[in-house]
C-alpha cells in the first residue's frame, strides 16, 4: 500500500510566506526575493514529505494566495479590469487577489467566499459571456518541473473542471454548460502537457461532488469528463473528493474512465457504506482518506484499521490518503514549545500526519498489525483516560430537558414588556460591540501579556478606554451603548481563555485567506465557566451612563465553530457544555443590572452541512437549542440581542427566528438589503437591525445613504421592529472614519424618526 496527501500547507512553518508577501506588498522586497521565499517553502515541504516516507507527493498545492484564483489564471478566466492594468504577471495576480489602487487604476478584488465547510476562503472566479476558457498558464508545469529537478516525480493537483465551473460566478447570460467544450479542451491540453513532462498521476480536486447534485449537475460532470478523459494518454487521473461523500454521483464516478477515486472516510458519513453496497470498480485505485486533514488530534489506528479492513474486502488497490488537504491544519508541532507534552502527545499537525500515514502503512503491511510498536503505542495513547473531565458539567448536560430550551413568556409578550421598560425611540440606534482597536489598545494588551505592565495598570487602562467610548457614544447620541470590547483580542479566544477546558497553542496558525492566518483555540476537556468573564467591564460601563449598556458575549455555536473541536464527544455535547457556561455569564450580567445582553453567533451559518438533507439532523437540531439555552433563563424584561456576520440565511430563516432572540443585527449592506424581502415573506418575528453600512471598507457613508437604507427597510419591515446599526463590529476600523460614520447614522435615524411621526 502506498501513501499520498492531497496537499500540504503552503504558508510555511513560521508563516514565512505571509511575511514575505506582506513585505512585497509594502515594496520592501522584490518579486524575485518573494519567488525565492516561496521556492524555499516548496522545497522544504518536498523534502519533508520525502523524508517522512510519503510515496506520492503532490505539487502545485502551493499558491501565493489561493488555488481557485490560480486556476482562474491558468484557464484565462481573468476579467479584463485586471489584465488591462498593464502590471507584471505577479502583480496582476495580486490585483485580482487584493484589489489594486494606484497610478495604473483602481479595481476591487475578486469576491471571496468560504471554502465549503471550512474557515478557509477562496476567490470566486468570474466568467462573463466574453470569457474564453483556454490553457494559458504554466504554474502547474513549472512546479512539476521544479520538483522533478529536485529528484521527485510529483502528482500535480488542480481544481477539477466540474468544481471550477460550479464555483464560478456567471456575470452574463451564459452558464456552466456553455463552457463545457472550452473547459474540456483546456483540461485536455493540460493532460497532454503533463503527459509530455512524464507525470504518472494527476489529481483533479472535485469537492463539489460531495454536495447535493441535481440531474443537471450530474450531466455536467459526465459531459466534462467524457470529453476530458479520452485525452489522458498514459497519465493516470484521480477524481479527488473531500469534505463529504459522493452519494449522488457514485455511478458516474465508477463508470467514467478515472484511474483513481479519492474518497473521504472521515467526513464522508456514507463513504464506507457506499463502497460496501456498491463495491469498488476493478482497475481503479482507491485513494482512501483516513487521516483527518481538518483536525489536530492523533489518528486512532485501531479505528483506521477497521475502515481499511472493510475496504480491503472490496479492492486490493488502495493508496492511504488524508481526508482533505492539510491546508486546514497547522504545519508542525516542532515549534509548539510551550505546550505541555501531556497535551502535545495527542496532537498531530500536518508534519505529524505524514508520519501517521507512514505508520499506518507499516502496520497494515505487517503480518500481525496489532503487535507492531506503532500500533501498541497508539492504542496506549488512546486508552489513557483524558484529563479535564468534569462530571458536574456532564450531568447537567445529560439532564437538560425540553423546557430548558424555552424562554417564557413568549416573544410577543416580552416585546411589549421591553418596549415599556426601555422606552426607546423609533429606529433605536446601536453598534455591534467593538470600537476601533487602535495601536495603543493593541500595544497595551501585548505589554500586559508580556508582563511589562501590571494587572492593575492594564485594568486602569481598559477602564479609561471604556469611559472614553461611553462618552463618545453619548456625544454621538446613540441609544443603546456598548463598552467597546477593548479587553478582547478576539471574540472567541477571549472567552476560550476564561473558560475551563480550553487550551491554547503558540504556533498553530492556519491559513484563512491570502496572507491572513488564524490560530483556533483547542477544546481539550469539558467546558465550564471558571469565573465571570465580562461582568466587571459591563458593570463599570453601565455605571457611567443612564442609557442601556449592552452586555456582550460570544455564543456557544460560534465559540465551537472557531475552535478545534474534540472528537471523543459529539459537537452537540461540546456546544451544550459551552452553552451552560455562557448561560451562567448571561444570568450573572442580568443579576448585576445589565438589561440588554447580546450573544453573538457570527459563525452560526458557516458550519451548516454541505448537504441540505443533513442540515437539521447534523447541525441545526443542536445548534439552535444551544443558543436558546443560553438565554432561556432571563427575565421577560431583559432584552436578548444576537448578531450574525452573514445575511446569507434566507434558506434557514425559520431557524434563525427560532433562536428566539428579541433583536438580531446582521450584515446586509453588501448584499443590498436583499434579505429584507425574505424577512418580509416569512413574517420574521424577531426585531431586526440590518446593517445600514459596510464596516469592511474605510468609506464614510453619508447621512442620505443611510436614510435611503432605512427607507428601504421601512418598506418591508414594520417600523417598530427596526433597529439602526452598522453591519459588524468596528474593531478593524479607525476612529477617523468611525466617528463621522456613526454621527451620520444617528442623524439619519433621527430624521427618519421625525418623518415617521
Ligand atoms: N461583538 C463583536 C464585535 O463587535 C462581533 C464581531 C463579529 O461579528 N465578527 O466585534
Ligand atoms: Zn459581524
Amino acid at each position: 500500500m502506498k501513501t499520498t496527501i492531497i496537499g500540504y500547507p503552503r504558508i510555511g512553518n513560521l508563516r514565512e510566506l505571509k511575511f514575505a508577501s506582506e513585505k512585497y506588498f509594502r515594496g520592501e522586497i522584490t518579486a524575485t526575493e518573494l519567488e525565492e521565499a516561496a521556492k524555499a517553502i516548496r522545497l522544504y515541504n518536498l523534502n519533508l514529505q520525502k523524508n517522512s516516507g510519503v510515496d506520492i507527493i503532490p505539487s502545485n498545492d502551493f499558491s501565493f494566495y489561493d488555488g481557485v484564483l490560480d486556476t482562474a489564471f491558468l484557464l484565462n478566466a481573468v476579467p479584463e479590469r485586471y489584465t488591462s492594468l498593464g502590471l507584471s504577471k505577479l502583480d496582476t495576480y495580486f490585483a485580482a487577489a487584493r484589489g489594486y489602487q494606484g497610478e495604473k487604476g483602481d479595481v476591487k478584488a475578486f469576491a471571496m467566499k468560504k471554502w465549503y465547510n471550512t474557515n478557509y476562503h477562496y476567490m470566486v472566479p468570474e466568467i462573463d459571456d466574453a470569457t474564453e476558457i483556454k490553457l494559458v498558464g504554466t504554474k502547474p508545469f513549472d512546479l512539476f518541473s521544479e520538483a522533478l529537478d529536485n529528484g521527485e516525480k510529483t502528482k500535480p493537483v488542480i481544481i477539477g473542471a466540474y468544481t471550477f465551473l460550479k464555483l464560478a460566478r456567471y456575470k452574463g447570460t451564459k452558464t456552466a454548460v456553455d463552457f463545457i467544450s472550452q473547459t474540456a479542451d483546456a483540461y485536455s491540453a493540460l493532460l497532454a502537457k503533463f503527459g509530455e513532462l512524464g507525470a504518472e498521476w494527476i489529481q483533479f480536486d472535485e469537492p463539489s461532488l460531495v454536495k447535493d447534485m441535481t440531474a443537471d449537475d450530474i450531466k455536467l460532470f459526465n459531459e466534462l469528463y467524457n470529453k476530458i478523459l479520452p485525452n489522458k494518454g498514459s497519465l493516470k487521473v484521480i477524481a479527488q473528493t473531500y469534505f463529504g461523500d459522493v452519494r449522488d454521483c457514485c455511478n458516474s464516478l465508477c463508470s467514467l474512465d478515472f484511474d483513481g477515486i479519492g474518497l473521504d472516510f472521515i467526513e464522508g458519513k456514507k463513504s464506507l457504506e457506499l463502497v460496501k453496497s456498491n463495491g469498488f470498480p476493478k482497475g481503479k485505485t482507491l485513494f482512501a482518506g483516513v487521516v483527518n486533514g481538518k483536525n489536530i488530534w492523533r489518528n486512532n489506528y485501531a479505528s483506521t484499521l477497521l475502515i481499511l479492513d472493510e475496504l480491503k474486502k472490496h479492492t486490493d488497490d488502495i493508496v492511504l490518503n488524508t481526508s482533505c488537504s492539510l491546508l486546514h491544519v497547522p504545519c508542525t508541532l516542532v515549534n509548539e514549545t510551550k505546550l505541555a507534552e501531556s497535551y502535545k502527545k495527542h496532537f498531530a499537525y500536518a508534519e505529524e500526519k505524514l508520519t501517521e500515514l507512514a505508520e499506518i502503512k507499516k502496520i497494515i503491511s505487517s503480518d500481525s498489525p496489532a503487535e507492531t510498536v506503532e500500533y501498541r503505542n497508539n492504542s496506549a495513547l488512546h486508552s489513557e483516560p483524558r484529563s479535564g473531565r468534569n462530571d458536574a458539567v456532564r450531568k447537567k448536560v445529560a439532564e437538560l430537558c425540553e423546557k430548558d430550551f424555552i424562554r417564557l413568556p413568549e416573544f410577543a409578550e416580552r416585546e411589549k414588556i421591553q418596549k415599556e421598560r426601555f422606552a426607546l425611540p423609533l429606529f433605536p440606534t446601536t453598534t455591534i460591540g467593538s470600537f476601533p482597536q487602535t495601536a495603543e489598545v493593541k500595544s497595551t494588551r501585548n505589554a500586559h501579556r508580556k508582563g511589562e505592565i501590571s494587572d492593575s495598570e492594564y485594568e486602569f487602562f481598559i477602564e479609561k478606554k471604556i469611559a472614553e467610548c461611553v462618552a463618545l457614544q453619548e456625544e454621538i447620541g446613540l441609544d443603546v451603548l456598548v463598552h467597546g470590547e477593548f479587553e478582547r483580542n478576539d471574540m472567541v479566544e477571549y472567552f476560550g481563555e476564561c473558560l475551563e477546558g480550553y487550551i491554547f497553542t503558540e504556533k498553530a496558525w492556519v491559513q484563512s485567506y491570502g496572507t491572513r492566518c488564524v490560530k483556533p483555540p483547542v477544546v481539550w476537556g469539558d467546558i465550564s465557566r471558571a469565573k465571570p468573564m465580562t461582568v466587571r467591564w459591563s458593570v463599570y460601563a453601565q455605571s457611567l451612563t443612564k442609557k442601556p449598556m449592552k452586555g456582550m458575549l460570544t455564543g456557544p455555536v460560534t465559540i465551537l465553530n472557531w475552535s478545534f473541536p474534540r472528537e471523543d464527544i459529539s459537537l452537540k455535547e461540546s456546544a451544550l457544555q459551552i452553552a451552560l457556561a455562557i448561560r451562567e455569564e448571561v444570568l450573572d450580567l442580568e443579576a448585576n443590572g445589565i438589561s440588554i445582553i447580546q450573544v453573538d453567533e457570527a459563525a452560526l451559518r458557516e458550519k451548516l452541512p454541505l448537504r441540505k438533507s443533513d442540515w437539521h439532523e447534523d447541525y441545526l437540531d443542536w445548534a439552535i437549542p444551544a443558543f436558546r439555552y443560553v438565554h432561556s433563563g432571563v427575565k421577560p424584561e431583559t432584552q436578548i440581542h444576537t448578531h450574525m456576520c452573514y445575511s446569507e440565511f434566507a434558506d434557514i430563516i425559520k431557524d434563525i427566528d427560532d433562536m428566539d432572540a428579541d433583536v438580531i443585527t446582521f450584515e446586509a449592506s453588501r448584499s443590498d438589503l436583499t434579505i429584507l424581502d425574505v424577512l418580509k415573506e416569512n413574517n420574521f418575528r424577531t426585531e431586526v437591525g440590518p446593517g445600514v453600512y459596510d464596516i469592511h471598507s474605510p468609506r464614510v457613508p453619508s447621512k442620505e445613504e443611510i436614510k435611503a437604507a432605512i427607507g428601504k427597510m421601512k418598506e418591508r419591515i414594520p417600523a417598530e421592529k427596526l433597529w439602526v446599526n452598522p453591519d459588524c463590529g468596528l474593531k478593524t476600523r479607525g476612529n477617523e472614519e468611525t466617528v463621522p460614520s456613526l454621527k451620520n447614522l444617528v442623524n439619519a435615524a433621527k430624521e427618519a424618526r421625525n418623518e415617521n411621526c
